[in-house]
């Protein structure tokens, strides 16, 4: 037997039901706040991420895919979704009209070669947002909202938003440099990729996992204390607009997030009861112009899929998703199988979910499936009536029988499902 590769799932079963109410919800969402949609490829130049998402992030360093492809160029398997999306905005040219806000959002697999565990995997899904070509927290403020109330809206409300400023170049700098100072001492006490980081990433020591509660990591100088005048007030500014926008969040100085490309303010949605990270994002305003485009700011964020349907399995009416049909098409002979299909699509053109017999089942099985898909109603098929141009239908609920008219039977259904 030939079996998937390690870190990848077959979605399905409930789990496809939930991906399939998530997706629905993402649409109904992006079409309200006037996103559009943009798919981009999911490989594209290695190049691309060693220069956005960086030479020294955990991505670049141990976990993307890569290949050459046949004409020997090196390809890699998108690790996230802001590199293409940047990429194709500047090969595109979309910030043509420089005075609009470019709003897009897309939705597919992302691939890191990771130790897949619980909500890890090496296939997974991420929805994400990208604004360019505005620098002003209402983006931010605006691009948070969406992440925080679509998960609201697939009823996890138990969300909070953690955020930080990582500040300018300026304020990154001399943070920075306070930080190797303060470290220097204790650095041989920190784990391995602390050491590696202090030389290539030091910022990226805050969020380390297995040092996290060590003292030193602790007590080390408060990234707020370095903040320029114009970083603190895009964060002051976020942070009253969050409130006035009645979303929860809280402070967390240690949220440096894993890709080298943001700046300023950034966030993670983390559940309160288990603190899973859902997502995040962040500003990234020189992404663009390090990639060869102009001077465009950006921020955007990415929600992973798989983590939330893993959520949402504790919490949702799954009944909800069930199959709920309106109508199932009952038959036997060849006669009646032949009507059953023709109606069968009638129904289904007018928007009645609509099953039937396909198999040679007996009545009684036929019963059985009809209720295990919730049937409203039942269209036996019998070659006697159906002579007489006669359909018998049966409302499943109150077990009510009646014969309609052959002619009478689409409208009759619309007006009584
Ligand atoms: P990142 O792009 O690393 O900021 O991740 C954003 C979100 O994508 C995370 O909060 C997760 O929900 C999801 N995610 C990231 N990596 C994985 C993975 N290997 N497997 C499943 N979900 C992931």
């Amino acid at each position: 037997m030939i079996t998937k590769p390690k870190g990848t799932y077959d979605l399905m079963g409930l789990d496809a039901k939930i991906y399939t109410y998530i997706n629905h919800e993402i649409e109904n969402f992006m079409a309200n706040y006037n996103y559009d949609l943009i798919r981009t490829p999911i490989f594209e130049a290695s190049e691309l991420y060693h220069r956005s998402v960086g030479e020294t992030s955990d991505i670049v360093t141990k976990e993307t895919y890569d290949f050459k492809d046949r004409g020997d160029r090196s390809m890699t398997l998108r690790p996230e979704g802001t590199a293409g999306v940047v990429r194709s905005v500047i090969e595109n040219k979309l910030y043509g009209n420089k005075n609009d806000c470019i709003k897009l959002y897309y939705n597919g697999t992302m691939y890191r070669y990771e130790r897949p565990q619980s909500g890890r995997n090496r296939e997974f899904t991420q929805f994400g947002v990208e604004v360019f070509n505005s620098a002003d927290p209402m983006i931010d403020a605006e691009v948070i909202s969406i992440g925080y109330n679509l998960l609201n809206s697939l009823g996890i409300d138990n969300v909070t938003v953690a955020i930080n400023s990582l500040g300018d170049k300026i304020s990154r700098k001399n943070y920075t440099e306070a930080l190797v100072k303060y470290l220097t001492p204790y650095i041989n006490e920190l784990c391995d990729d602390c050491k590696k980081r202090f030389n290539s990433n030091p910022l990226r020591i805050l969020d380390c996992k297995i040092d996290k509660n060590n003292d030193i990591l602790k007590n080390v100088p408060k990234i707020s204390d370095y903040l320029s005048k114009e970083s603190k007030e895009r964060f002051d500014k976020l942070k009253m607009l969050l409130t006035n926008l009645d979303i929860d969040y809280e402070i967390d100085e240690k949220i440096v997030r894993g890709l080298d490309y943001y700046d300023e303010n950034v966030w993670e949605y983390i559940t309160t009861d288990n603190g899973i990270t859902l997502g995040g994002g962040g500003r990234y305003n020189s992404l663009v112009e390090n990639l060869g485009g102009p001077n465009l700011p950006a921020v955007g964020f990415a929600l992973g899929i798989e983590r939330i349907i893993l959520e949402l399995k504790n919490k949702i009416n799954i009944s909800n998703l069930q199959n709920n049909i309106d109508v199932y098409i009952m038959s036997v002979n060849e006669e009646e199988k032949m009507q059953s299909i023709i109606l069968a699509q009638n129904l289904r053109l007018n928007n009645v979910i609509t099953e039937m017999n396909s198999n040679n089942l007996s009545l009684k099985s036929q019963f059985k499936i009809a209720d295990s898909l919730n049937a409203k109603f039942l269209v036996i098929l019998n070659s006697e009536d159906l002579n007489k141009g006669l359909i018998n239908v049966k409302d499943n609920a109150t077990k009510e029988e009646m014969k309609i008219d052959e002619s009478e039977i689409v409208d009759w259904i619309l007006g009584n499902i």
